[in-house]
């Protein structure tokens, strides 16, 4: 699999160094494939083809695993590319047959940037011949571009991040983000293409109508749904709900109260009629 831009002639024009006000930086990276901690260890590794996410979400928790304070606080207004990240994975001397791998755990593999440079489309291929059974989590559209490798895969499941019903909620508390009917169209798409397909509603935000939601997941062939709220500690050794998110949700009086009540309608709903569909 090419991954032409990354290695194109001119690289001024190839690799850009800014997109849609971000700034882009290239690097090579320690590993690319990383052991998980915590509500991961499950998992046998994460794969995370960039660092920081220009999708910029106000809730973000991944912006507390970035050492340069500098960087921390200007979270969603960079990405940096891994550029040593294929062959890393090429040259890793791990056994990876049957090794469960999440992509990704720390930014999204298919923001902006991946449209561009196609890096996480070109990892797939070599995960796919060395028989990684892969987790893809992502929120972005672009990701049904990817439907032809993933088909190629023993075993894969795409999960896609949906957090409201409400679209205003939604360009609040993301708003690089693509909107709720695009990504619920890109679901179809995937669990139409025959692809094992789950949904993640974390953190779950203010919610109109958790029923037609729960339908909604339902019609889109999900076969698996995990629903999480916001955490409110952080410190040096916790990720945590970021302020912006905070705030917005004391606007909308999203209080923990109504946030559990949700998440209670919402997990009835999607496990009624003997289905077990939401953790
Ligand atoms: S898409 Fe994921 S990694 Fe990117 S900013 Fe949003 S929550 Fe963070």
């Amino acid at each position: 699999m090419l991954q032409m831009s990354l290695f194109d002639p001119n690289p001024s024009t190839a690799r850009p160094e800014s997109l849609g006000g971000a700034d882009v930086i290239y690097a090579d990276s320690a590993s690319i494939l990383s052991r998980p901690t915590g509500r991961l260890a499950d998992l046998d590794f994460v794969i995370n083809p960039y660092q920081g996410c220009t999708f910029a979400c106000t809730y973000c928790y991944a912006a507390f695993f970035v050492a340069e304070e500098a960087q921390r606080e200007r979270w969603g207004q960079w990405v940096r590319v891994k550029t040593n990240a294929i062959a890393k994975l090429r040259g890793s001397r791990q056994d990876l047959r049957g090794a469960r791998v999440l992509m990704s755990s720390a930014t999204d593999p298919y923001q902006p940037i991946e449209q561009r440079l196609e890096l996480t489309r070109s990892l797939l291929p070599i995960m796919q011949q060395r028989g990684v059974h892969l987790s893809v989590l992502t929120r972005s559209p672009l990701v049904t571009r990817d439907i032809d490798l993933f088909s190629e895969f023993e075993r894969i499941s795409v999960t896609v991040t949906i957090t409201t019903d409400d679209d205003a909620v939604r360009r609040k508390f993301e708003p690089q983000c693509a909107s709720i009917e695009r990504r619920f169209a890109a679901l179809r798409q995937l669990s139409d293409a025959g692809l094992r397909t789950r949904v993640n509603v974390a953190p779950l935000l203010p919610m109109r109508h958790p029923r037609s939601f729960a339908e909604q997941i339902l019609e889109a062939g999900a076969s698996r749904v995990h629903i999480g709220t916001f955490h409110e500690t952080s410190g040096p050794f916790a990720a945590g709900t970021r302020q912006p998110a905070l705030k917005l949700a004391s606007e909308f009086c999203w209080t923990e109260q109504r946030r559990t009540q949700a998440a209670e309608m919402l997990r009835s709903y999607l496990n009624q009629d003997g289905r077990r569909l939401a953790a």
